[in-house]
């Protein structure tokens, strides 16, 4: 089935221009051209994700994504003008899963929009996942240590996620930040290690195991044998 995906734009020849770009790509899109609309269109769940607008007439993109996040955690990717700090951290507190400035090149938008699509895709992979003591249930969000719960962050967990589904094999950081962080964070590549290392403090001294391996010049991987 093709994914469907929602265009909440009040521009209504820029939304026309993506729609046509994204029905190409092979995505079932629809529009909404007001906020009102768009969020009870969204609310439906007919939809695989949703790309909002932050500037919208009446009701802001902002507040549509506040009150869909009552009822839904269809993935969102905000559409913002201005290329504001302060836009993404909210927009990302709100409960976004990812924002591109316009203007933007059509084909960053296609890569966000499949790089959010895989991990919905993930999140709805239910799934247990497993190595030595350590158990990731990715449906009900939940990692635990011989059956005693840890709590860990969300970037933390997709981190983990990431590595328990690619268990044996050795991850580069760069793949890592590509596939967790989902696009290319020029030149941080140590924002891995960081997370490497809160996940480390959290089960591998936590709980006395040697879960996360590195391997020097290469990258990371988890292992089943202790
Ligand atoms: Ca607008």
């Amino acid at each position: 089935m093709k994914p469907r995906i929602l265009i909440i734009e009040d521009e209504e020849k820029f939304a026309r221009f993506v729609e046509m770009e994204l029905t190409y790509e092979g995505y079932e899109v629809s529009k909404a051209h007001h906020g009102r609309m768009g969020l009870e269109m969204a609310e439906s769940g007919d939809y695989d994700l949703v790309l909002l607008d932050v500037m919208l007439p009446g009701l802001s993109g902002m507040e549509v994504l506040r009150r869909l996040r009552r009822t839904s955690s269809v993935p969102v990717i905000m559409l913002t003008a201005r290329d504001s700090v302060m836009d993404k951290v909210s927009g990302l507190d709100s409960g976004a899963d990812d924002y591109i400035t316009k203007p933007f090149a059509i084909e960053e938008l296609l890569a966000r929009i499949r790089n959010v699509l895989r991990k919905a895709g993930l999140r709805s992979d239910t799934r247990v996942l497993k190595a030595q003591d350590v158990t990731l249930d990715p449906g009900s969000r939940q990692v635990a240590v011989g059956g005693v719960p840890v709590e860990l962050t969300k970037r933390e967990f997709d981190l983990l996620q990431y590595l328990l589904e690619n268990k044996g094999i050795v991850l580069s950081r760069e793949n890592i930040l590509e596939k967790v962080w989902g696009y290319d964070f020029e030149g941080e590549t140590n924002a891995v290690d960081v997370y490497i290392r809160f996940l480390r403090s959290k089960i591998d001294e936590a709980f006395d195991l040697k879960l996360i391996s590195t391997v020097r010049g290469v990258g990371y991987v988890i292992r089943d044998e202790k």
